[in-house]
């Protein structure tokens, strides 16, 4: 299996995000990518550097505003008398059908819904090649391979069509799974990280072709606090198609395999002719985040029972944040694919 992966992704290293009020050092840092890496590679997958895909592939997911905001944002901020070094944002609309303001400040308020996405200079290439990595796994995949690691950093699941919140920019399982539709009528998204994936369930929520399973702590009490109930399943022709399994804090192994059973069966009641894993590391009881309590061969149980779709198969890397057991939960998810 091949581990995709470009050095242009480290680029992206904020000074600071925001978290309940303070300034703090982001845990999504270069070394996670690196550390990753090094689990992929001891693990015998074989390294490749993705082609630049240009924009098509990610306009299948965000809207034209949105890009041309990102692309744009830092360096007219920098304009601003005063203003910090990297992007924050410091005002938000009540709703996004909100009129959408020419203003710099305006701007990032509408399409930054939190302080862990600051935009740095180097953001905007940094998330270029993260969903290029994806996009290239994909197409991977599309040629043959039964699996293919992405090694996307920044992470993307947080990452609606217009919004960037949670270390997410660019959606990279969302442009993974549109880049499978070339061929597969229908392909499923199963999001294994322990936040809910917000920004894909916004992407897909009216879609019947792309079905979105997430498995994540509920946020009632969890970040990103106002997605990922239950109950939403999806609108229009996307009605029924959005499959939100929220467990409690502190759920362990036989647990989550309890509930992955459901969300496997959701799949394959769909019948999809392939799959995303938004792969999510952080469940992990030892990850910062400290939503779930999954163990190292937890997650290879996990892995197990996914690979049993046996579905041609993208795994595109989500949270997951330095502690030291990240990079073997990482070998124990991925050794289901290389057996
Ligand atoms: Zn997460």
């Amino acid at each position: 299996m091949k581990a995709v992966f470009s050095d242009r992704q480290l680029g992206h290293r904020p000074a600071h995000i925001v978290s309940s009020g303070a300034a703090v050092a982001s845990p999504e840092t270069p070394a996670r990518a690196e550390i990753l890496l090094a689990a992929a590679l001891a693990l015998g997958l074989e390294r490749e550097a993705p082609a630049d895909y240009g924009l098509d592939p990610i306009r299948a997911v965000h809207t034209e505003r949105y890009l041309t905001f990102l692309e744009r944002i830092h360096e007219r901020w920098l304009r601003i008398p005063g203003a910090s070094t990297d992007v924050l944002p410091n005002v938000h609309p009540d709703t996004r059908d909100a009129v959408y303001p020419a203003s710099a400040v305006g701007q990032v308020g509408f399409h930054v819904f939190d302080g862990a996405a600051p935009i740095t200079a180097d953001t905007w290439d940094a998330a270029l090649w993260s969903a290029w990595t994806a996009v290239h796994a994909a197409r991977e995949v599309l040629a043959g391979a039964p699996a293919c690691y992405a090694l996307s950093r920044p992470p993307g699941h947080h990452s609606g069509k217009e919004l960037a919140g949670g270390f997410c920019y660019l959606n990279n399982s969302a442009i993974a799974a549109r880049e499978l539709r070339g061929r597969y009528e229908k392909v499923a998204i199963l999001d294994v990280d322990v936040h809910h994936g917000n920004g894909t369930q916004d992407i897909f929520y009216e879609c019947d072709d792309v079905l979105t399973v997430s498995i994540h702590a509920n946020p009632v009490r969890f970040y990103p606090f106002f997605w990922g109930a239950a109950d939403e399943t999806g609108a229009g022709a996307g009605h029924g198609y959005n499959c939100n399994l929220p467990l409690p804090r502190g759920t362990g192994d036989d647990d989550y395999l309890a509930t992955l059973e459901q969300a496997l069966g959701r799949i394959a009641d769909y019948a999809p002719g392939a799959l995303v894993v938004a792969l999510g590391l952080d469940a992990s009881g030892d990850d910062p985040f400290a939503g779930f309590a999954i163990t190292t061969r937890g997650f290879g149980r996990i892995a197990e029972r996914v690979a049993g779709l046996r579905l041609p198969t993208v795994l595109v890397q989500e949270g997951g944040y330095p502690q030291p057991g990240l990079g073997d939960n990482l070998a124990a998810f991925l050794g289901a694919y290389c057996l």
